[in-house]
């Protein structure tokens, strides 16, 4: 069986799954938005374990501890900044689904929760941002056989509608 995908609306960080992605900047040494709040949250030792990673490529992933989360893990992934959609923006978005989803089944996660990467601070628009999202771990679920659920972490409601559209324009 596949995993099941929604989406939800939450503060990603009170999730209880397995592992909770990260939109973080290329240095991990925290940020605003998302980033912030999960820093907040697991603590201090998270940006410890954050300095010996030396950095992530945008469209990369790396794994820390979930630390005081209830998650067990958290994958830091770097989205792309959005500069007009020519400039290999959707290509590097549907990378950071993909490479997440990778970190994860590396340890067998059951359950994911993903902010909406890139369409904070970065800009990215989210009717387009939840495109990519959702074909792109529907597309990649058959190489995550552990996993059961996916989830799309909104934080606001205009937000969850646009995820909750593109789950249900895609389902095949
Ligand atoms: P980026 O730099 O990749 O754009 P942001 O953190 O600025 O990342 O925004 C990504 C998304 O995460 C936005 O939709 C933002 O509203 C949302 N967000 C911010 N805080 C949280 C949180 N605690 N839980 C879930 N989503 C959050």
């Amino acid at each position: 069986m596949p995993a099941t995908l929604r989406a939800l609306r939450a503060d990603i960080t009170t999730l209880a799954v397995d592992v909770i992605v990260n939109a973080a900047n290329s240095s991990l040494l925290g940020g605003g938005g998302v980033d912030g709040a999960i820093h907040r949250a697991a603590g201090p030792e998270l940006i410890h374990e954050c300095r010996l990673l030396g950095g992530c490529k945008t469209g990369d992933a790396k794994l820390t501890k979930g630390y005081r989360l209830q998650a067990k893990y958290i994958v830091h992934t770097v989205g792309p900044v959005w500069r007009g959609g020519e400039h290999g923006e959707a290509d590097l978005l549907a990378s950071c689904y993909r490479r997440s989803l990778e970190v994860a089944a590396s340890k067998d996660a059951r359950s994911l929760a993903f902010p909406s990467i890139s369409t904070g601070i970065y800009g990215y628009p989210v009717e387009l941002a939840a495109q990519v999202a959702v074909r792109t771990v529907r597309g990649h679920l058959t190489q995550c056989p552990a996993l059961t659920e996916v989830v799309f972490c909104c934080f606001s409601p205009g937000d969850l509608a646009v995820y909750e559209r593109a789950i249900g324009q895609q389902a095949s």
